[in-house]
């Protein structure tokens, strides 16, 4: 059960332009951001849709597809936009649930250029096509905004963990990491021209929620993000606070990460779960040559948790195949992973939601 606490009203928002649109107070309006043509001329437009509360506050935009086979963000877009809750939103919310329409499309990571749009902001409208999108989105949709949640998965072959990606010092960034209400932070630096790097340098915090693989959809992952999202949203004062007595994740904060490699080519196995805990000394996989009786054993040459693991039996030697990340406390991280893990299986989103969208933020 949770119980509303109840604060003073905010102010009663103003109409907010955004790409040309005006939108009044208590509106919502689907539009299409005139961008890149296809070969054919066909426009190829990226679908935005505001919905502008009655009351002010911050302007959240929540995008995903950056990279255009990343899709978990896509379906939890999909599934916010239909939120009841969102009638008594304060402020407002941006959704933007492809990006990259060009690599959805392909069902690439990448644009026709061969660039990571991820690597192309603030963009020029001069530039190549990844520059010209990087510029559109930037200067037409990020720019009018407050915040950023920015939605990501591993690249193709490999599985994230669900966690929250941020550099924590910047200003209003903690807030928002904290905020999302997941097991696993990780403070991590600022990529130049990433959109992270470039929105920050603007003022507009920026949080990355990475979870799952390319190209797939993970239902935990899923519901775990509808669940961040809409808990940072609370955090912001843009939907009532709630004092929740389930309980919610204790989010942990990794000190470093690091990468382990395959040592040789051949068939790898893995012998840890994303997720799991490992000691230092550790085997974490091996990987045998097809026709000889050749084998490594991949050690764990640190303490941590397994954040990424590839999935690609096929490795070279020197391809990525674990991610794993160091915490103060690694064994009271693994037991909230494996708590947060439970409470999302149990939750009444989880599964039957493709069918029948409900609103974690609606009472009960
Ligand atoms: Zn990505």
């Amino acid at each position: 059960m949770e119980v509303e606490v109840k604060k003073a009203r905010p102010p009663k928002s103003q109409p907010f332009t955004i790409a040309g649109h005006t939108i009044a107070p208590g509106e919502r309006l689907l539009f299409n951001l005139p961008g890149a043509n296809l070969y054919t001329h066909t426009p190829l437009d990226m679908p935005v849709e505001v919905i502008h509360g009655r009351r002010s506050g911050p302007v959240l935009l929540v995008c995903a597809a950056i990279h255009g086979d990343e899709l978990n963000g896509v379906e939890i877009i999909r599934r916010m936009r239909s939120f009841r809750s969102l009638g008594r939103l304060n402020g407002t919310l941006v959704l933007v649930p492809v990006v990259n329409l060009f690599g959805f499309i392909h069902q690439s990571r990448y644009l026709p250029d061969r660039r990571d749009l991820n690597r192309c902001f603030p963009g020029s409208e001069r530039g190549s096509v990844a520059s010209r999108v990087a510029n559109l989105f930037f200067k037409e949709v990020v720019q009018h905004c407050s915040h950023v949640i920015d939605l990501h998965t591993a690249a193709v072959h490999r599985d994230n963990l669900p966690q929250v990606r941020a550099a924590l010092d910047e200003p209003g960034v903690r807030e928002m990491a904290m905020g999302f209400s997941i097991p696993v932070i990780i403070n991590s630096g600022l990529i130049p021209n990433s959109l992270r790097h470039e929105a920050g340098q603007a003022g507009i915090p920026v949080i990355t929620y990475e979870a799952g693989e390319a190209l797939r959809l993970d239902e935990k992952s899923i519901v775990s993000g509808v669940r961040g999202i809409v808990s940072v949203m609370r955090t912001l004062g843009m939907l009532p606070s709630r004092r929740i007595r389930t309980i919610r994740a204790e989010p942990y904060i990794a000190s470093s990460t690091s990468w382990f490699r395959a040592s040789i080519d051949g068939v790898f196995r893995p012998l840890v779960k994303l997720g799991a805990r490992v000691a230092s000394g550790d085997s974490l996989g091996v990987i045998s040559a097809p026709f000889s009786s050749e084998e490594a054993v991949l050690i764990a040459k640190t303490d941590g948790i397994v954040i990424c693991v590839n999935n690609l039996p096929l490795v070279n030697e020197g391809d990525a195949l674990f991610h794993i990340a160091r915490f103060g406390e690694t064994g009271a991280v693994e037991e909230e992973i494996a708590s947060h893990e439970s409470n999302v299986e149990g939750d009444r989103l989880y599964e039957i939601e493709a069918i029948n969208p409900t609103d974690p933020a609606a009472s009960g």
